[in-house]
């Protein structure tokens, strides 16, 4: 215990004595403007104590601060307060927030090239996606389309594959998705009227009852790890694969002009700590999911894991191939961004065959 104590004190001395050494360079170079604090305010789509998706930004907060020795300040404001979970984009561009987080495919209607920075049906998962964010020309391409509107986007934190979602009804053909009510918003909600069902828009406090009461057929959410506290496995049996969003990308949203009044310093610890919370989201994704499948297992026996038979996924294929075309005809940065997502995707993928998807199979019992 005494050879414990004196190593903790030698410890301490040579953490003050580091600190000393550290803290006197810091006085010698650092100017007025350095040692100025920065207060940025947040706005996020989610309400307060969100799991997983408001533990991001409250990570991403924590990590800046202390990055920063305190020199950056992080408000973060939830729905709760703002009052517009769908506001986020405009108030950062805007500037009344100066940051925010949220979902670049709800942008889609303010500018239709936000939608390809989220997930899109039949593409890359996590993995490949983040890749092509990194290293393919992903985040270029994003700068371009959020530059337009005075903005910077960063990933934000993924929620890995998301499952396909909670049906009442088996589906064993396309004929069984005609007129099938269900919820799934986006992209692959225009996927899914295009092959004949009818997609709706519940807001998420309803869909419980709405599943339950059979005001709907069908629901998407994420996937056992935010699907679970919703309660749907209590009141639909068949629990699909996914297919719509292979790798779901939460955005954080930086306006431009704010950033560019940041030391570069901070402007390094601000994009550092956002990556550092994408990629713990992943991980707790992962980590969430697999926890609450083993309980939903467990107390709920009948759930039954379906997937979609073949000629149902042609067809949604089918449906999601005219779409895009028609996309990338109307907007010449439309094509770009499908272009270099297509071409990634067939890079990328060849790799993942032979390697994860080879391994993967080669372990299935
Ligand atoms: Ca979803």
């Amino acid at each position: 215990m005494k050879k414990l104590i004196q190593i903790f004190a030698l410890s301490i001395l040579s953490a003050s004595a580091t600190a000393g050494w550290f803290g006197d360079d810091n006085k010698a170079t650092n100017t007025k403007q350095d040692a100025k604090t920065y207060t940025l305010k947040l706005a996020e789509t989610w309400p307060s104590n969100f799991p997983i998706f408001g533990d991001t930004t409250k990570n991403f907060k924590k990590l800046a601060e202390s990055m920063s020795n305190g020199r950056l300040k992080i408000r973060i404001d939830s729905k709760n307060k703002h009052k517009s979970a769908l506001g986020i984009f405009d108030f950062v561009k805007s500037g009344q927030y100066d940051l925010g987080h949220s979902g670049s495919y709800y942008w889609k209607g303010k500018d239709i090239n936000t939608l390809f920075f989220t997930s899109m049906p039949f593409d890359m998962t996590a993995t490949e996606q983040h890749a092509w964010f990194e290293y393919g020309g992903g985040q270029e391409l994003m700068d371009k389309v959020y530059a337009k509107h005075g903005i910077k986007s960063i990933i934000g934190g993924n929620t890995g594959n998301q499952m396909g979602g909670w049906f009442q009804k088996e589906i064993n053909s396309v004929a069984d998705l005609q007129g099938l009510k269900m919820r799934i918003p986006g992209f692959a909600g225009e996927i899914m009227a295009e092959v004949g069902a009818k997609p709706t828009n519940i807001p998420a406090g309803e869909l419980y009852t709405a599943l339950d009461r059979g005001t709907i057929d069908a629901l998407e959410w994420v996937g056992p790890s935010l699907d679970l506290r919703m309660g749907f496995h209590k009141v639909a049996p068949y629990y699909y694969t996914g297919w719509h969003e292979p790798g779901t990308e939460l955005q954080f949203l930086i306006n431009l002009k704010k950033y560019n009044t940041l030391p570069k310093d901070l402007q390094t610890i601000l994009i550092t700590s956002m990556k550092l919370a994408a990629y713990d989201m992943l991980t707790r994704s992962n980590h969430e999911s697999a926890k609450n499948w083993a309980s939903m297992k467990k107390n709920y026996p009948n759930i039954q894991v379906k997937t979609f038979p073949k000629p149902v996924f042609d067809a949604l294929r089918t449906a999601n191939d005219k779409l895009l075309k028609k996309l990338a005809a109307e907007d010449p940065l439309s094509k770009e961004i499908i272009t270099s997502r297509h071409n990634y995707l067939k890079k990328a993928r060849a790799w993942t065959a032979i390697s994860e998807q080879s391994y993967l199979n080669s372990q299935s019992k």
